[in-house]
């Protein structure tokens, strides 16, 4: 099968989130299976791209947005660890920016956000008629991409060249939805019917909502985990608003847990930790915790539990919880690192939190993905008490790092995360219901308790680390999904 994969990041080469970690790892495994796998970019002016070589290909065609030509050029990433093929969709007006979606000189959206999507949709669909054989899926990504889909059943500029070709959307954050002002709509030169209100599948309380239309017009759906499949459909709330439309799509809607790429997230194999370590010998988890803290000028109190947290600072995950509960939380003997950028009242809270307890807390407001790896393997606990969570990643490395991870008991959490059982011993973890810094604490205090136990720790640490989220499960999901919906 050939498979067109549409992302607007990939890791390693440049990711804001989770999304970045997918399309970094799952484009791979579904070649794995046997496809012939081709992953669409935007080319950034910041892609970390190394030592790869970058090879412009002689396709250069133009894409025409309010009359205004826009050209693209096509170029080819040389991966010989990779058995895909990765082209980027370049144009240095649309992506030469200092950052990927937000100015960081005002903190806003780029004002033109739409245009450069509705840019990188179209530049894709005419990439792939100019590459080869139509693909038999495309599957594309958040609202970024969303548009490929509307756009095949929309505009017949293709003609019959993808009339077997099938798409697939994948929500990685339905709070994320491509939501533009309505007079915007021309842009797209689409029937005005499609902008109706009530009706028009763009149309979101008086704006164009580019998700909103994917969901309408793509063949299937899949979010990144079971649990999060099902709340976005209960309520607006869980749903941002999108919850009728996606129960209106419920027989196509599925949930894929996301994997975890154990060759870039195992302690026996991670190069970016200062101590390698594995299940039958975790003397380096020690190791690192001891240099993390020195690192971070806290002292080394063996008896505490060191909690780690890697997050965005945004409302979503959670921050509010730890800031309400912060006092409570060094009323116990723990020890708290936490590396994170996001909102800047977050921002100042953790300063001052630092500033408050020097001997327990150390708060990085960066963004750091090598550091990101020495919390994952110098903590004992990690912390994830997200308001929601479509799927969540950092929970996984934890328990492959042996860091017993205390999070809510939602999305793809509670798919991720077994209870710990104190009668059997049995469980990976900790989880809360309830969105309240009571219950965080609550859950926080039973995991400072047993962290005395050493033996039951240990136990609990290791029942972690035998977990298996790689990949290839995920992947033969989408292949089973992606086969039943060709051979349909
Ligand atoms: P989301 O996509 O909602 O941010 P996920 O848990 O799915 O959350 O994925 C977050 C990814 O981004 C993880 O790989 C995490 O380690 C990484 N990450 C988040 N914040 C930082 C940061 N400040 N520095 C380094 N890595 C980070």
């Amino acid at each position: 099968m050939r498979i067109a994969f549409v992302a607007p990041e990939m890791a390693p080469f440049l990711k804001t989130g989770g999304l970045g970690d997918v399309a970094g790892a799952l484009p791979d495994e579904l070649a794995k299976c046997g496809h012939d796998v081709s992953v669409f970019l935007p080319y950034y002016s910041q892609l970390e791209l190394g030592r790869l070589a970058v090879h412009e290909r002689k396709e250069k065609f133009t894409v025409t947005i309010d009359r205004h030509e826009y050209e693209v050029t096509l170029s080819q990433v040389r991966d010989k660890r990779r058995n895909v093929q990765i082209l980027l969709i370049g144009n240095k007006e649309l992506f030469d920016r200092s950052s990927l979606y937000v100015d960081p000189s005002t903190g806003v959206d780029y004002e033109d956000n739409d245009i450069r999507f509705l840019f990188f949709s179209k530049a894709v669909i005419g990439a792939i008629q100019r590459i080869g054989p139509a693909p038999e899926i495309i599957h594309v990504h958040d609202w970024q991409s969303a548009l490929i889909p509307v756009l095949l059943k929309n505009d017949s500029s293709s003609g019959s060249y993808f009339e077997n070709t099938k798409t697939v959307l994948t929500v990685h954050n339905l709070a994320y939805q491509g939501a533009f002002p309505s007079e915007r709509f021309r842009l797209l030169e689409l029937p005005t019917e499609m902008m109706a209100p009530e009706t028009g599948p763009f149309e979101f309380w008086g704006k164009m909502n580019y998700l909103k239309a994917g969901l309408v017009f793509a063949d299937r759906l899949t979010t990144v985990s079971p649990k999060y499949a099902m709340e976005i459909q209960e309520n607006s709330e869980t749903g941002c608003g999108l919850d009728g439309v996606l129960r209106s799509r419920s027989n196509d809607l599925f949930g894929i847990l996301n994997g975890v790429d154990y060759k870039v997230w195992s302690p026996s194999r991670d190069k970016q930790i200062p101590a390698t370590y594995h299940l039958n010998n975790l003397s380096g988890k020690r190791t690192n915790k001891v240099e993390l803290l020195n690192r971070s000028s806290l002292p080394i109190r063996d008896t505490a539990p060191l909690i780690g947290m890697i997050t965005r600072l945004v409302d979503q995950k959670g921050i509010d919880l730890v800031a309400e509960a912060s006092e409570e939380l060094f009323k116990m003997n723990v020890q708290m690192i936490l590396l994170g950028s996001g909102e800047k009242k977050y921002h100042e809270f953790f300063k001052d939190l630092e500033d408050r307890y020097p001997d327990k807390c150390r708060c990085y407001l960066t963004f750091d993905n090598v550091l990101a790896h020495h919390i994952e393997a110098a903590s004992d606990i990690y912390l994830m008490p997200s308001r929601y969570e479509p799927c969540g990643l950092n929970q996984m490395y934890s328990l492959k790092y042996g860091t017993v991870p205390v999070v809510r008991n939602i999305g793809g959490l509670s798919n991720s995360v077994v209870k710990y059982d104190a009668t059997t011993g049995e469980g990976t973890g900790f989880l809360f219901d309830e969105y309240s810094s009571t219950a965080m604490i609550a859950e926080l205090r039973k995991a400072v308790s047993l962290f005395a136990k050493k033996r039951a720790w240990t136990k609990l640490m290791k029942n972690g680390m035998r977990e298996d989220f790689s990949w290839h499960r995920s992947a033969l999901s989408y292949c089973r999904l992606f086969e039943s919906l060709v051979n349909h």
